[in-house]
């Protein structure tokens, strides 16, 4: 037990507060970046990160471009392969690169690049547990019984984040948030890694089933809806899993022969479909913290480099202003909202009225398949 002092302190090593914590590399400030595990770490995900997270984390440390080129655990997408019901697959092609990278490796090699650097100083296995506000500080306490103190405390640590609940009393709302289940599996036939799969289908709306490849012939596999459907419905996500594989000919021809290499496990997504508190007195929010997950496609790793870049840029502000408190940090709510919630207000509108309704799916699919426009404005969507 021992008590720390710092500049900052940010909780959680995931994509938020690592690319928080690599944009403030070279800034001087003494920064505490905590997680709650040892790395590497499995985090529970799809393992899909989008073009524009791979572009903004390039941005933040351009270093980066040439540590994942080489990085042999990678596949990179230029594809996804809609199967809307029984219709033939849609293809839709993307112009920049994506990668599917397992997590576990993925968020190792944020966190490693960090170390190197040796500007950060890390402390695995430390969760924190409980934090306070006062005029001059803010300190957190971890489950070890050590306590960190500092200016401001970033919360980046994901869905069930203690900063968010503790300093801007979060509370899960159904509403609002997705449960999913996901597996891995090897010995997967008849896939191509350049593709990743999306079953949209009556069974499983309002949400989707993945099949997205992380080898030749391996693939991350899972499901995942609204958790209000999910409640309202008595949904059992693993039996659906597991049923929907058996059911569909095409998941046969793919996972028929294929084995599970891991535990089927879920996680929830807070989905940004209402406006949330993401800062205060001495705190920021953000990734998963802030829920910032997309909510028509469960994407989140983009958000969380995004939002972990623009705390970054506000804390710059914050220490060269000496300012801390809970008017100044408004600055960063307005600008991560501004940025963001124009487009999740109008996606959270299309899912709350039509991702429930199989015969939009199947219109829309007949749509996507005959017309070029419509499958170009589902991709924006997309
Ligand atoms: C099944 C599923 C599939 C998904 N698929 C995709 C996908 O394919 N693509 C995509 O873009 N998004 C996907 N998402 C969303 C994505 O996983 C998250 O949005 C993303 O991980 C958010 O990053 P983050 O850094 O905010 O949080 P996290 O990745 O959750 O990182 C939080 C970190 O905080 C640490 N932590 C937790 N508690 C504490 C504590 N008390 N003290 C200190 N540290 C703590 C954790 O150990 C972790 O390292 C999926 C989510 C789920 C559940």
């Amino acid at each position: 037990m021992a008590t720390h002092h710092y500049d900052l302190i940010i909780s959680g090593a995931g994509p938020a507060g690592a690319s928080c914590a690599m944009a403030l590399e070279g800034s001087g400030l003494k920064i505490a970046l905590l997680d709650k595990y040892e790395f590497p770490r499995d985090k529970i995900c799809g393992d899909f990160i989008a073009a524009k997270g791979v572009r903004e984390l390039i941005s933040i440390k351009p270093s980066l471009k040439e540590r994942f080129e080489k990085f042999p655990h990678k596949v990179v997408n230029r594809s996804t392969q809609l199967f809307v019901n029984k219709m033939d697959p849609i293809q839709i092609d993307w112009v920049l690169k994506s990668y599917t990278i397992k997590r576990e490796l993925f968020d190792n090699e944020l966190v490693q690049s960090i170390l190197e650097t040796g500007k950060i100083d890390f402390f695995p296995a430390h969760a924190v547990k409980d934090v306070e506000v006062n005029d001059q500080e803010v300190s957190a306490s971890t489950a070890k019984g050590d306590v960190f103190k500092a200016k401001m405390i970033i919360g980046a640590d994901g869905a069930h984040s203690p900063v968010a609940k503790l300093l801007a009393g979060y509370k899960v709302n159904r509403n609002h948030y997705g449960g999913s289940v996901r597996a891995y599996y090897s010995g997967v036939e008849n896939i191509d890694p350049a593709v990743n799969e999306i079953y949209a289908h009556k069974d499983v709306l309002p949400g989707y089933f993945w099949l997205f490849p992380i080898s030749a012939s391996e693939a991350n596999v899972g499901v995942g809806m609204q958790s209000r459907y999910i409640t309202s419905k008595k949904i059992n996500l693993k039996e659906l899993f597991y049923r929907f594989i058996d059911q569909s000919p095409v998941l046969q021809s793919k996972l028929g022969n294929a084995q599970i290499e891991s535990k089927l496990e879920g996680f929830g997504l807070p989905f940004y479909s209402q406006k949330y508190t993401v800062s205060g007195n001495r705190f920021l929010l953000i990734g998963d913290a802030a829920s910032m997950i997309d909510p028509t496609n469960g994407e989140g790793i983009m958000p969380a480099i995004t939002s972990g870049n623009m705390a970054a840029q506000h804390i710059l502000r914050a220490f060269e202003k000496e300012r801390f408190d809970a008017g100044f940090n408004e600055a960063f709510s307005n600008n991560l909202h501004g940025r963001y919630w124009k487009e999740m207000r109008l996606k959270s509108w299309v899912v709350n009225t039509f991702a429930d309704k199989n015969r939009v799916l199947n219109m829309m699919g007949y749509l996507c398949v005959k017309s070029p426009f419509i499958r170009r404005s589902f991709k924006k969507l997309l």
